[in-house]
C-alpha cells in the first residue's frame, strides 16, 4: 500500500493566452480576448478554492501562454487570487515575452511578491525571430530586462532555442554572447522540436541535422560553463545559488498543483491533464483526465526526472518513498550501466556521467524492463 503523500508545495498556473501564435508552439493558447480572460479568471479562482490549495507553497510559476497578454487589470486581478498562498513562497517565477511588458505590469508583479522572471528571449538575431514566428526583437529583450530591472526584479532566466531553420554556429555564438550580455543568473536552451498541429509543421517545415544539433549542444555547455554557470539540468544551466527551485521539484518528481486550461499536476499517486480547450475549462475547471500512477510507474518516472539533474537520483529519498533501495529495484541493470561509465554512484545519488547524459533516452529505456 503506497503511503498517502503530504499536500504539494508547488504549484504551477498555465495561462492560456498569446499576442499572436509561434511557428512552432503546440502549448495550450489562444489569441488574447477580453472577454474570455474574464471568465477564465472566474474559473481559476473557482478552481483554486476547490482544489483546497496548500497555503504554505514553497514556489509558484505562472507560465503559458504569456501571462503578460493579460491587461495590467487581469494579470493584477489573478495575482490576487494567488496571494493567499505565497506566505511562505520562496521563488515566485511569472514567464514574460518581451515586448508584453510595460512599467506598470513590471510593478504590479513586483508588488505582488514576483521575484524571478523567465524571459522567452529565443534567439539574438532579429531575422531568425521573424522566421519562427516570434514578434519581437532583440532590442525588445534588452528593454524588459531593463524594465523588469527599474521595477526591481533582478533574478531573471532567459529561454534560447537552437537548431532553427537556417541558423548556423556563428549565429548561436551570437546569440549566446547577446544573452550573456544581459547578465542572467539563468539560461534554460532547448532544440527545436516540430510537433503536429503546428505552423511549421503544416509548411513541411524540418528540424535542424541531428549532427549540427549535436554540436550546437556541445558549444552550448562550453560556453556556458566557461563563462561560470553550472550545468545542472541537461537543457538548463545557472550561476551559482540561481538553480530554479521550481524546475527542481519536478526532476526531483515532487507533487505539484497544476492550475488551468492545458495545465497538469500531480497529486497523491495521480497525474491529472485539464482539457487544453479553453472553453471547457471555463465550462468546468474541474474537469481533469487522471492517471493513477502505480508504484512502477512513481518508481521509474523519478528516476527518469531525476536522471536529468547533474545531482542525479537521491537514493535515500527513494527509498524512503517506495519502501525499496534502488539497487533492489535497479540495481543489476544500473551496474552495467556503472561499469562502461554512463553511470557513477556518488553521495547516496545516483546519476549520469558526461557520455551518459548524451544518450540518457538509452539508459532509460534499458532500465524501464526493471519495472515491466
Ligand atoms: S511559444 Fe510561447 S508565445 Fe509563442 S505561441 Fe507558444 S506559448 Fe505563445
Amino acid at each position: 500500500m503506497i503511503p498517502k503523500n503530504k499536500d504539494p508545495e508547488y504549484l504551477y498556473l498555465h495561462v492560456p493566452f498569446c499576442e499572436s501564435i509561434c511557428y512552432y508552439c503546440d502549448f495550450c493558447h489562444v489569441v488574447y480576448h477580453a472577454g474570455m480572460a474574464e471568465k477564465w479568471l472566474d474559473a481559476v479562482s473557482y478552481e483554486l478554492e476547490q482544489r483546497h490549495v496548500n497555503r504554505e507553497l514553497k514556489t509558484i510559476y505562472i507560465g503559458g501562454g504569456t501571462p503578460t497578454s493579460l491587461s495590467a487589470a487581469e494579470l493584477e486581478k489573478l495575482l490576487c487570487l494567488l496571494d493567499p498562498y505565497r506566505a511562505q513562497v520562496r521563488e515566485y517565477t511569472v514567464e514574460v515575452n518581451p515586448g508584453t511588458l510595460d512599467d506598470e505590469k513590471a510593478d504590479i508583479l513586483k508588488r505582488h511578491g514576483v521575484n524571478r522572471v523567465s524571459v522567452g528571449m529565443q534567439s539574438g538575431n532579429d531575422e531568425l525571430l521573424k522566421t519562427i514566428g516570434r514578434k519581437h526583437t532583440f532590442e525588445d529583450v534588452r528593454n524588459c530586462i531593463g524594465i523588469l530591472r527599474k521595477a526591481g526584479i533582478c533574478s531573471f532566466s532567459l529561454d534560447i532555442m537552437y537548431g532553427l531553420p537556417g541558423q548556423t554556429m556563428q549565429d548561436l555564438d551570437e546569440t549566446l554572447a547577446d544573452a550573456l550580455s544581459l547578465e542572467p543568473g539563468h539560461l534554460s536552451l532547448y532544440s527545436l522540436t516540430i510537433p503536429e498541429n503546428t505552423v511549421f509543421a503544416r509548411r513541411g517545415v524540418q528540424p535542424a541535422d541531428e549532427d549540427l544539433e549535436a554540436d550546437m549542444y556541445e558549444h552550448i555547455v562550453s560556453v556556458l560553463t566557461g563563462r561560470g554557470y553550472e550545468h545542472y539540468e541537461i537543457s538548463n544551466f545557472a550561476l551559482p545559488g540561481c538553480r530554479s527551485l521550481h524546475n527542481q521539484a519536478y526532476w526531483r518528481y515532487d507533487d505539484f498543483y497544476g492550475i488551468g486550461a492545458g495545465a497538469s499536476g500531480k497529486e497523491n499517486h495521480v497525474r491529472y491533464d485539464h482539457p487544453s480547450s479553453l472553453k471547457a475549462y471555463i465550462e468546468d475547471p474541474m474537469r481533469t483526465d487522471d492517471t493513477p500512477l502505480t508504484l512502477n510507474d512513481e518508481m521509474f518516472e523519478n528516476l527518469m526526472m531525476s536522471l536529468r539533474m547533474r545531482e542525479g537520483l537521491d537514493m535515500r529519498q527513494f527509498q524512503e518513498r517506495y519502501g525499496v533501495s534502488f539497487e533492489q529495484v535497479f540495481g543489476t541493470k544500473a551496474q552495467r550501466w556503472i561499469d562502461e561509465k554512463y553511470l557513477i554512484y556518488e553521495n547516496q545519488h545516483v546519476r549520469c556521467t558526461e557520455k551518459g547524459m548524451e544518450i540518457l533516452n538509452t539508459v532509460l529505456a534499458d532500465m524501464m524492463d526493471e519495472v515491466q
